[in-house]
C-alpha cells in the first residue's frame, strides 16, 4: 500500500468508528455462546466463527459492519468468494457511514444539536436497511413449491437487495 492509501484508510477509519463499534460488540456479544476463534483482520476487521451448534442451523457467513462471523470451512481459505463478498459490505456500511457523518454535520451546524447530529451519525450503518424494502421492486409471482415467507422476505427482501446484488455481482466480476 501506498503513502496515501494508508493516510486514507485512517480517515476512513475515524469516519468508520459507529461501524467498528457496532461490529465489535456483536461479535463479543456472540463470542461466549454462538461463535469462537476471534481475530484482527486487515483492515481492522474483527472475525470470528460460527460455533458446531450454529453452523448447521444458521449456513451463512454474516457481516453486521466492521464485524464477520464465517461459516468455519470458509474461513480456512485466503480469498474464499465468500470472504470477498462479505468484504464489499464492510465496505458498503462505511461509505453509508461517511453519508451520515455528512447529514449529522449538517444536522449540527444548522441546528446546535450535536446530540442529534451524533445520534444520526451513529445510525450510519443501519442506512442499508431501506434496501430491503426497495428490493421489492424485484417481488415476481410466488412459485408454487416456495412459502410466502421465502418467496418475500429471503428470496426478494434478502437476496435482491442492491447491497447484496453488488457484492455477488463484484465476486462474480473477480474483483477484489
Ligand atoms: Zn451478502
Amino acid at each position: 500500500m501506498k503513502w496515501y492509501n494508508w493516510l486514507f484508510l485512517v480517515f476512513m477509519l475515524l469516519v468508520h468508528i459507529p461501524g467498528i463499534l457496532l461490529g465489535y460488540l456483536w461479535v463479543l456479544v456472540l463470542l461466549p455462546w454462538a461463535c469462537e476463534k476471534p481475530k484482527f483482520e486487515f483492515p481492522a476487521i474483527l472475525t470470528a466463527e460460527w460455533r458446531d451448534w450454529v453452523k448447521d442451523k444458521w449456513k451463512y457467513s454474516t457481516t453486521l459492519s466492521r464485524g464477520i462471523v464465517f461459516q468455519p470451512h470458509i474461513r480456512k481459505f485466503k480469498s474464499h468468494r465468500v470472504k470477498r463478498h462479505e468484504r464489499v459490505h464492510v465496505r458498503q456500511t462505511e461509505d453509508l457511514t461517511f453519508l451520515s457523518l455528512l447529514v449529522g454535520l449538517v444536522v449540527g451546524i444548522y441546528t446546535g444539536d450535536w446530540w442529534l447530529a451524533g445520534a444520526l451519525w451513529f445510525s450510519g450503518p443501519a442506512w442499508q436497511l431501506p434496501f430491503f424494502v426497495t428490493a421489492l421492486r424485484f417481488l415476481k409471482p410466488k412459485p408454487a413449491n416456495v412459502s410466502w415467507f421465502k418467496h418475500i422476505a429471503v428470496n426478494t427482501m434478502y437476496y435482491e437487495s442492491e447491497h447484496e446484488r453488488s457484492a455477488r455481482g463484484q465476486v462474480n466480476e473477480g474483483r477484489k
